[in-house]
């Protein structure tokens, strides 16, 4: 039975891309029963639904957290830590 599910739903890389669009806008109905498939043979595409609905709702209430200057968003390196990330980067593609 799990065989069959695989076979007939879509991979996770589309599931995905149809949650993320379904936080938007509904989604087709073939698409909603595809993702539902889905769900059921993949707890991996269930969790990412649940993440990303609690990070949309964590920006809904607390928008303050994305301004705020504090916030570790909005951390800048000093430029002796971006200078010493640069040449490791640099030393590593020779
Ligand atoms: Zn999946």
């Amino acid at each position: 039975m799990r065989d069959f599910f695989i076979r007939h739903t879509p991979s996770c890389d589309k599931v995905t891309t149809m949650v993320s669009a379904s936080l938007d806008a509904a989604l087709p109905l073939h698409n909603r029963l595809a993702v539902r498939l889905h769900f059921l043979i993949c707890v991996w595409c269930r969790r990412y639904l649940t993440q990303v609905r609690f990070l949309r709702e964590a920006v809904r209430e607390h928008p303050e957290k994305l301004e705020n200057p504090d916030s570790p968003s909005s951390a800048t390196l000093p430029p002796e830590a971006r200078q010493r990330i640069g040449q490791t980067l640099r030393d590593h593609r020779q």
